[in-house]
C-alpha cells in the first residue's frame, strides 16, 4: 500500500488516474475484514455514462475522464496507481432469515481519495468474482448499472443521502441472467460502504475483537460524537438509527421504494446503497412491492419504515457483545419510533408549503395519503400540481387526478383553511423545492437502456441532466415528467442484476 496522502486535490480537478491522492482506511483494519484482489477484465470496454459533477467532487481532471486509460481503469482492466482492490465481507439477514457469510460478491473497493468534502472511497461493481461471490458470476449487467447510475444521482438530486456513481462502461462480454445480457461496471463513491451486515458478520462469528475495531472505526470517522457519551455503542447504535429513521422519511415522501432493505443492504452512514429492482412510485398504492421476488411483500412501499426498525434491531443485537446490557440497546432503539413520524411529517409539511406545524396537519397529510390512495393518483404529478394551488383560482390540475372530485373537495377545503395566512409566495418556493417535478420513473430508465442497449447513450446522459436538478422546470422536458405510459405496469424487476 501506498503511504496516505491526506493532501485534498482542489476543487477544480487537478488529478489524473496517476496523481490521485490515494489510502484505504478500511484496509487497515486487517485482514479479517477483506481479501485482497484484482479485478478481471473485460474486453473492448466502452462509456455508458459519465458524472462529471461527481468527478469535479473528486477532484478528477475533466479531460482524464475523457482519456482511454480512465475507461479501462474504471472497467477494472487497469490498476489505478495507488489503488489497492479489495472484496470485503459481511453478512446479514436477508427476507427475515438469516442468511450468513454474503460479502462483496462483485463489488471491489479500491481505497479513499481525500477531497474537500473528505474522503471518498471508490468502488467497482461488476469486476468480476470475488471470494464472497458464492454462485454468482461477479458481473453486473448494463440494464442494472444504468440504473443505479441514474438512480443513485437522482437520490442525490433529491437531497436524499445516497452512495454516488462516477461512472458505467459497458461491455458486450456475454452474463447470463433470465436471458443473455451484456457486462458492465460501475464507479460508485461513499464515504464508506460499511453494512450493518459487516457489523453481524463479526458478532455472530464470535470475532468480537474485530467487532469492536470495526464499531470503532465506524465512530472515530464518522460519528465522532458517540465517543463522548457514556456507552460510546449504544450511543452509535442510537445515531445510526436516527440517520436511517430521516432516510425513511425521506424516502416515503418521495415515493421511493427500495425493493430489498436485507441487512446487508442498509448503510452504517444512512444512505440510500445497492440500488436493484427500486422504484418511484407512479399511481399512489400504499402497498405497492416493487421487487418481482418479493412474493410476500416483505419490502413493499408502507411496510419500510418498519423494516429498518427490524433491520435497526438487528443492528442492534449484533452490537449487543459491545454494548453489554440489552436494556441499553433496546433503549437505543427507542428514539426511532418517534424520530421517523417526525422527520416524515416534517418533510410532508414542506410538500404542502406549510413552513411551521399546526396541530391539524397530521390529519390533512393522513387525509391527503388515503385520497391518494383510494384514487391512484399519480404521486409526483399530484404533489407538482398541487404547487399551483390556491385557495382563490380554483385547483382543476389537481382536481382532474380525482375521479372521487368530493372527497377531493372536501380535502382541498381543509387545505385551503390551513394556507389562509400563510405566505402564497414562500408556501410556492417552499413547494417548488420539495415537490420535484423529475423522478427516475420505471419507463425512463427502460427506455435509456432500451437505446443503450443499442449503443445509443444520449438518453442516459439526458435523464441524468433532468434528475441531476429535478426540482428545475427544464423546459421541453415536459414528456419526461408526464403520467407513465400503459406499458410501465409490465415492466418486471426482480433482484436478478
Ligand atoms: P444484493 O441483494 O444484490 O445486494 O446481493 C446480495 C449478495 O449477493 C451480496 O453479497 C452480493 O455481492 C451478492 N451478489 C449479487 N449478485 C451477484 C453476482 N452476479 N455475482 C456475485 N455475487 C453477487
Ligand atoms: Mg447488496
Amino acid at each position: 500500500m501506498t503511504s496516505p496522502n491526506l493532501s485534498a486535490p482542489d476543487a477544480a480537478g487537478t488529478a489524473d488516474g496517476g496523481t490521485l491522492p490515494w489510502r484505504n482506511s478500511f484496509a487497515e483494519l486487517g485482514e479479517s475484514f477483506f481479501t485482497r484482489l484484482q479485478a478481471q477484465a473485460l474486453p473492448d470496454p466502452y462509456w455508458v455514462g459519465r458524472n462529471r459533477a461527481v468527478a469535479r467532487e473528486l477532484g478528477l481532471q475533466a479531460e482524464w475522464l475523457e482519456s482511454q486509460a480512465a475507461l479501462e481503469a474504471f472497467t477494472g482492466n487497469r490498476l489505478l496507481p495507488g489503488s489497492d482492490p479489495l472484496a470485503s465481507v459481511y453478512s446479514g439477514h436477508q427476507f427475515g432469515v438469516w442468511a450468513g457469510q454474503l460479502g462483496d460478491g462483485r463489488a471491489l473497493l479500491l481505497g479513499e481519495i481525500a477531497t474537500p468534502g473528505g474522503p471518498q472511497e471508490i468502488q467497482l461493481k461488476g469486476a468480476g468474482r470475488t471470494p464472497y461471490s458464492r454462485m454468482g458470476d461477479g458481473r453486473a449487467v448494463l440494464r442494472s448499472s444504468i440504473r443505479e447510475f441514474l438512480c443513485s444521482e437522482a437520490m442525490h438530486g433529491l437531497g436524499i443521502p445516497t452512495t454516488r456513481a462516477l461512472c458505467v462502461t459497458g461491455s458486450d462480454a456475454p452474463v447470463r441472467r433470465e436471458e443473455i445480457e451484456t457486462a458492465a461496471v460501475v464507479t460508485r463513491t461513499a464515504p464508506s460502504f460499511i453494512r450493518f451486515g459487516h457489523f453481524e458478520h463479526f458478532s455472530y462469528s464470535g470475532q468480537h475483537t474485530e467487532l469492536k475495531a470495526l464499531a470503532d472505526y465506524v465512530i472515530d470517522r464518522f460519528y465522532p460524537d458517540c465517543r463522548e457519551a457514556p456507552q460510546p455503542y449504544a450511543a452509535l447504535l442510537e445515531a445510526v438509527s436516527e440517520r436511517t429513521a430521516r432516510l425513511m422519511a425521506a424516502w416515503q415522501a418521495v415515493g421511493f421504494c427500495h425493493g430489498v432493505m436485507n441487512t446487508d443492504n442498509m448503510s452504517i452512514l444512512g444512505l440510500t446503497i445497492d440500488y436493484g429492482p427500486f422504484q418511484f412510485l407512479d399511481a399512489f398504492d400504499p402497498n405497492h412491492i416493487c421487487n418481482h421476488s418479493d412474493t410476500q411483500g416483505r419490502y413493499a412501499y408502507n411496510r419500510q419504515p418498519n423494516m429498518a426498525y427490524w433491520n435497526l434491531f438487528c443492528l442492534g443485537q449484533a452490537l449487543l457483545p459491545l454494548i453489554g446490557e440489552q436494556d441499553l440497546a433496546l433503549a437505543a432503539l427507542e428514539p426511532y419510533k418517534t424520530q421517523f413520524p417526525e422527520a416524515m411529517y416534517a418533510r410532508m409539511r414542506t410538500k404542502l408549503g406549510l413552513a411551521d406545524e399546526q396541530p391539524e396537519d397530521k390529519a390533512l397529510v393522513d387525509d391527503g395519503f388515503k385520497l391518494l390512495a383510494a384514487n391512484k393518483v399519480d404521486y409526483s404529478i399530484f404533489w407538482r400540481r398541487l404547487n399551483g394551488f390556491t385557495a382563490q383560482s380554483g385547483h382543476e390540475p389537481v382536481r382532474d387526478l380525482f375521479f372521487d372530485r368530493e372527497s377531493f373537495n372536501a380535502w382541498a377545503q381543509d387545505y385551503s383553511r390551513r394556507l389562509s395566512g400563510v405566505d402564497p409566495q414562500q408556501r410556492a418556493a417552499l413547494m417548488q423545492k420539495n415537490n420535484p417535478k423529475f423522478v427516475l420513473r420505471n419507463h425512463l430508465g427502460e427506455e435509456a437502456i432500451r437505446a443503450a442497449k443499442l449503443k445509443d447513450f444520449s438518453g442516459v446522459d439526458t435523464l441524468l441532466a433532468l434528475l441531476q436538478s429535478p426540482y428545475e422546470e427544464h423546459p421541453g422536458h415536459d414528456s419526461f415528467a408526464g403520467f407513465p405510459p400503459d406499458w410501465a405496469s409490465s415492466i418486471e424487476i426482480s433482484c436478478s442484476s
